[in-house]
């Protein structure tokens, strides 16, 4: 994944006097950025991509967040302490410079710096998520833009709420299932289980000083309460959408999460996206998800785990019902050799990668194929999440080639709701994390003997 705003029940904010730490805005580019293995950082890559879409635009980030060089913005993403100047006097700046980046012109691309003195750029009325440079290019530019304008009108009310996940002022509701695990099979179930709870959070949201501060700050009208809690909604599944898939996939797979000593996931390719201000009590939906169970070990492994959460996976069994989560920083198959191999860590019961993204090029495909060879050699319990359609059936078809035995894929209940727009290309679909997974499990080869073996030992 790209760098991107993933930060919940942080620290409350400064007084808006102090200088505030911005977490730099939501960057999307169509190409999933996580991977396990060394050269180039994807990352990195990711964000001069922004470049081939609109000339500057990585360099008018940089600018506006005050920072002088892509490695000081991986720095802060990585929670590394600011750099000087780094930091705003009051929100409303805060939120005017996020705003800036995201401004340049839909249709022929010209930024604010690339105008006459007559032009300015002005935003969609409906949206008021992309800019223009003039009618002109509104106009020339509304067949492409009138297909995403409402999804993008959402956008751009949820990037401005995600503030209050970051801040803390917004926690989604938590505790134990009412309903029993297997009733609840995805989000409509579970919002009508938490139902109570869920409504009494929102209004206790809605009603906060901090909305209403939000908003005096954003620079732009408040929208309707209806239009808030749809956005919190939404804010809610993208929060809780990898430790409920995680839950999925253990129990797609049929995993025994009773075991003495517990259970243990890998979550492989981890970046930013996953580890960047997570903190323990984001995964207590999944405990929820199986009461009585007997600990669950979380362990991220990947090259751009964020470096603020750095707990290095103990040896240590996770006490029953509680969760453990810990972090290695660098290659899964390292990692397999120097932890699991020598019996310092069990073996996984499941390995989940979000958004992978093996089929985006050679490099990555270049990149992930020790991994999945691993996992199939191993015959290893995988789950991988996709964004689209598309990329499922890529996805599917690597797979397939590398005689992987896939035993189930499909969409998945527990996808994010939130739409994630592709920045530098603002009339692109928006997409949606983890919409689509795929499971599996060995070789189809070795499923191929093993039928055979079987057919011969009922032949003998
Ligand atoms: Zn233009
Ligand atoms: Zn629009």
């Amino acid at each position: 994944m790209a760098p991107r705003s993933r930060r919940r029940r942080h620290k409350k904010p400064p007084s808006s006097v102090a200088p505030v730490v911005v977490t730099p805005p939501a960057i999307v580019t169509p190409m999933p950025l996580a991977r396990s293995e060394p050269g180039p950082s994807i990352d990195m890559l990711g964000f001069f991509s922004l470049e081939d879409n609109v000339p500057g635009l990585s360099h008018l980030i940089l600018q506006k967040l005050n920072m002088k060089s892509y490695e000081e913005y991986k720095l802060v993403l990585d929670g590394g302490t600011p750099v000087s100047g780094f930091g705003y006097r009051c929100l409303q700046e805060m939120f005017q410079k996020m705003e800036d980046t995201f401004r340049f012109c839909a249709h022929c691309r010209a930024l604010p710096s690339g105008l006459s003195d007559s032009k300015v750029l002005r935003h969609c009325k409906r949206c008021r998520n992309v800019y223009y440079c003039g009618p002109e290019c509104q106009r020339s530019d509304w067949p492409a833009h009138r297909k995403v304008c409402q999804e993008l009108r959402l956008v751009a009310v949820d990037r401005f709420m995600e503030w209050l996940l970051v801040t803390g002022d917004f926690v989604p509701p938590s505790g134990p299932w009412s309903w029993p695990t297997e009733v609840v099979q995805g989000w409509d179930t579970w919002f009508s289980m938490r139902c109570l709870q869920l409504d009494a959070t929102l209004d206790a949201v809605l009603s906060s000083q901090a909305m209403t501060t939000l908003w005096a700050n954003v620079g732009r009208p408040r929208p309707d309460p209806g239009v808030l809690q749809g956005s919190l909604k939404r804010l809610l599944t993208d929060a809780l959408s990898r430790p409920l898939t995680l839950g999925f996939g253990l129990r797609a797979l049929g995993i025994n999460v009773g075991k003495v000593g517990g259970s243990t996931v890998h979550v492989i390719g981890a970046s930013h996206a996953e580890t960047f201000l997570t903190r323990p009590g984001d995964y207590d939906e999944l405990g929820y998800m199986f009461p009585g169970h007997l600990g669950f070990h979380i362990i991220m492994v990947g090259v751009d785990v964020a470096a603020d959460f750095s707990q290095s996976p103990s040896a240590s069994l996770p006490e029953p019902g509680t969760i453990q989560l810990s972090s290695h920083r660098g290659l899964y198959h390292d990692f397999w050799e120097e932890q699991v191999e020598t019996g310092k860590i069990p073996h996984p019961d499941l390995v989940v990668a979000f958004h992978p993204g093996f089929h985006a090029s050679a490099d990555l495909m270049e990149a992930w194929l020790p991994t999945l060879l691993l996992l199939r050699d191993y015959e290893i319990p995988t789950m991988i999440t996709v964004y689209s359609h598309q990329e499922l059936a890529a996805s599917l078809q690597i797979l397939a080639d590398l005689d992987t035995h896939i035993t189930a894929y499909g969409a998945n209940p527990f996808a994010s709701l939130k739409p994630e727009q592709v920045y530098s290309n603002p009339n692109k679909q928006p997409v949606y994390c983890s919409t689509y997974y795929i499971m599996f499990l060995g070789s189809s080869c070795q499923l191929d003997k093993r039928q055979l073996e079987e057919k011969v030992d009922d032949g003998v």
